[in-house]
């Protein structure tokens, strides 16, 4: 058991510390502040223990010992001694602040609202996340706490009694809060959390691993002696002020690293340890990267330049991996960091390195756009819709583009053109109509790449399409569509309608509406008013009803003799193809340059598709071609010879939802937005729980390539409320 004289003596190390770094400070206030809360917090929680047997007081400080690496701010100290006080002892947020200020309470508070942060399996881990999230925006302190007490915590888990709570906690850390301190770039906080995570759930390979580890000792030093030696003799005279030295992959992420490969032995393992050479500036980091490149080769894919394109925790450093470092050692590859000493300081305290003081001791975060960004989201957090996005922006990578001017926007991975647009401007998302990137153009809800150029062309009369929704991945994007949408008024839905129902009309030869709307004068054999003509096809615009429905009910009521109708509207269709010369429609462009496959020279009128490779160049091929079998779906185009598109598949699909309100309406979104035809669509319900959607859908044979991004859509779309779908094609 732990004396509370040697905890004093902790208390007195921590004091030295904090004096060394805090220099704008008198030593004795630094003295007497920290002082005053570890005396506070020592009587308040006076005859409670540890699990290990130790006072309590004992945690508080070992987990603000941790908290210093960050160089946190006087207040932050305090708090940290301070943090299990409201919880577990009788002093109350009133006592706190009254001895110590509002923000030393407020940080208290804090705290105690994160201790109900707990892990309850995948589904429940989402609220426990936007409790870590909104802690973040209003106070990041409030989160270095919290990793500190958690990481002290881990340390002493092994004394929880019970297996089942150990491994409870253990998950709990590795899912919520190593994901944070990996975020914020705390990477000493990140490893030593998994790595303890490790120890308890994994002893048997945390034991292999570290075994390995000490085996390799020896050599690994030698080698690493003469490398810098090696290393020493390209940059001496060359560089002024340099540093060299190295770490050793964290045993979690070696861990990680031969379970994904299925390997056994670490010393398989190329990226084990990486040398780092810290300079002093910039250009610095470029003359040595010279300087080794000229010396070394270089393995293709593995340089990454994080200076120009940070990580998106702000992240910067170059990462080259080179071989025949030594000539010994004539293939080993090595990873070698180039970074100045302020990126060196990053990669050892993250987003902490971003903290200035204050006078009085108090310290505030600068310069994080994210932090920023997170602080107005969290503001109007309302359904479990956003959250799930906002984990995606969080924790995804994230990727980093170009406007025309070359300005740099960082976005969520996964993000497309229209997320780009919204970005940039509300009113460039709303009226976006085509995208350019890199100069060419590229479909707007395909996903954008690190480092592409993206050029937005926006169109007035073009407005956000509901299914925008189901593509788009920044919060801003789907927030401004929604918004937009719900700013539409009656007679937007109205006219929407109208447009509609002329399409199917048009298909079907009946040409469209007149002024009267007279085919909706009688509908089941009931007269309709003007107005009510237009509550019908309101319905329809607002997507309350599907078109076909309405078309039906039209043709009924009408008694119109629908073969006889396509059968004209099919020969008016024919006799004005008969006078075109025949063209090839790619993605619904005519005029566009293209090959036809060399094995399928012999040129095909029907059952055609293109393919576009990554410089762009078109190709057109049988559908069944075999060079088509192993090539990106994505990368496909629906084609056809004009004159030959007539032919239309039928195909009937089931899909199985979770009971939710609207669930009929959003999927007719889908439809309509990607223009396909219902013909039927049926709902039943399956038990108590899940609702069947079957529906017949016809799409014109050249677009069969649709049924399957419907697919994709739907399942984007409902996530986890999708239970099961099929696919049948129908043949007549
Ligand atoms: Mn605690």
């Amino acid at each position: 058991m732990t004396q509370y004289t040697k905890i004093d003596k902790k208390v007195d190390g921590i004091i030295k510390n904090v004096k060394g770094y805090m220099k704008n400070l008198s030593p004795d206030f630094i003295d007497v502040e920290i002082r005053k809360a570890y005396i506070f917090a020592k009587e308040a929680h006076e005859g409670q223990y540890r699990k290990s047997g130790d006072p309590y007081i004992i945690h508080p400080v070992e987990a603000t010992k941790i908290l210093l690496s960050l160089k946190p701010d006087i207040y932050t100290i305090q708090s940290c001694l301070l943090h299990d006080v409201i919880e577990d002892t009788p002093r109350t947020a009133e006592d706190i602040q009254e001895i110590f200020g509002d923000e030393v309470a407020f940080l208290c508070l804090g705290m105690e609202k994160l201790s109900k942060v707990r892990y309850k399996g995948e589904q429940r881990e989402v609220g426990s996340l936007r409790k870590m999230f909104i802690a973040m925006a209003e106070d990041l302190r409030v989160v270095f706490i919290k990793l500190s007490d958690r990481l002290h915590n881990m340390r002493t888990l092994k004394f929880h009694p019970k297996p089942e709570k150990r491994e409870k906690i253990a998950l709990e850390t590795i899912n919520i809060f190593s994901p944070i301190a990996d975020r914020l770039g705390l990477y000493n906080f990140k490893n030593e959390l998994d790595q303890e995570c490790l120890k308890i759930l994994d002893i048997k390979n945390y034991k292999k691993i570290k075994k390995q580890l000490k085996e390799m000792e020896d050599s690994r030093e030698s080698f690493l002696k003469n490398v810098r030696v090696e290393i020493k003799k390209i940059l001496d005279g060359e560089v002024q002020d340099y540093e060299i030295d190295y770490r050793v992959k964290s045993i979690y992420s070696i861990h990680k690293k031969l379970t994904k490969k299925g390997i056994d032995h670490i010393e398989d393992l190329h990226d084990l340890f990486g040398i780092r050479v810290i300079v002093k500036d910039l250009s610095d980091c470029y003359r040595v990267l010279g300087l080794i490149h000229n010396k070394w080769s270089p393995l293709p894919y593995r340089f990454k330049d994080y200076i120009a394109l940070p990580k998106p925790n702000g992240y910067k450093s170059i990462h080259t991996t080179v071989i025949g470092l030594l000539k010994e050692h004539r293939k080993q590859p090595t990873e070698i960091q180039i970074k100045t000493y302020k990126m060196k300081e990053y990669s050892d305290i993250g987003v902490a390195a971003h903290f200035e003081y204050k006078e009085k001791g108090s310290s505030i975060v600068k310069d994080i756009d994210w932090i920023k960004e997170l602080k107005d989201l969290t503001q109007n957090i309302v359904d479990s819709d956003f959250i799930g996005s906002l984990k995606i922006d969080m924790f995804k990578n994230r990727i980093f583009v170009f406007t025309p001017k070359g300005d740099l926007i960082n976005l969520p991975h996964g993000s497309t053109p229209v997320d780009f647009a919204y970005y940039v401007h509300t009113e460039l998302g709303n009226h976006i109509s085509m995208a350019k990137v890199n100069d060419k153009i590229y479909p707007l809800d395909k996903e954008l790449h690190n480092g592409d150029f993206v050029d937005i062309i926006i169109d007035k009369n073009k407005i956000p399409s509901p299914f925008r929704i189901s593509f788009l991945k920044t919060v801003k994007a789907k927030n401004s569509v929604k918004s937009y949408l719900k700013k539409e008024d009656k007679e937007l839905h109205r006219e929407r309608g109208k447009d509609i129902m002329n399409k199917y009309l048009d298909k079907l030869g009946l040409g469209v509406f007149d002024k009267d709307l007279s085919l909706l004068k009688v509908i089941d054999g009931k007269k309709y008013s003007t107005e009510n003509r237009w509550t019908l096809l309101e319905e329809v615009g607002s997507f309350n009803i599907t078109p076909s429905i309405l078309l039906k009910r039209i043709i009924k009521s009408n008694k119109i003799d629908v073969k006889g109708s396509e059968a004209k509207a099919l020969d008016s269709a024919k006799k004005k193809k008969n006078t075109h010369k025949r063209k090839v429609i790619i993605g619904g462009e005519a005029n566009l340059k293209y090959t036809y496959c060399q094995c399928c020279k012999k040129q095909t009128l029907d059952a055609i598709v293109s393919h576009i490779n990554s410089k762009g160049i078109l190709t057109v091929h049988k559908r069944d071609c075999k060079i088509l079998r192993d090539v990106n779906k994505e990368r496909l185009l629906p084609t056809y010879v004009e004159g030959y598109e007539s032919q239309s598949l039928e195909f009937s699909i089931n899909f199985v939802l979770k009971n939710k309100i609207g669930m009929l309406k959003s999927l007719t979104e889908i439809l309509f937005s990607m223009d396909i035809n219902i013909e039927e669509i049926i709902s039943k319900k399956i038990g108590n729980l899940n609702t069947g959607l079957s529906l017949k859908l016809v799409i014109p044979d050249y677009d069969y390539l649709i049924i399957d991004r419907l697919i994709d859509r739907v399942k984007l779309y409902y996530g986890d409320d999708l239970v099961s779908h099929s696919l049948e094609k129908i043949m007549h």
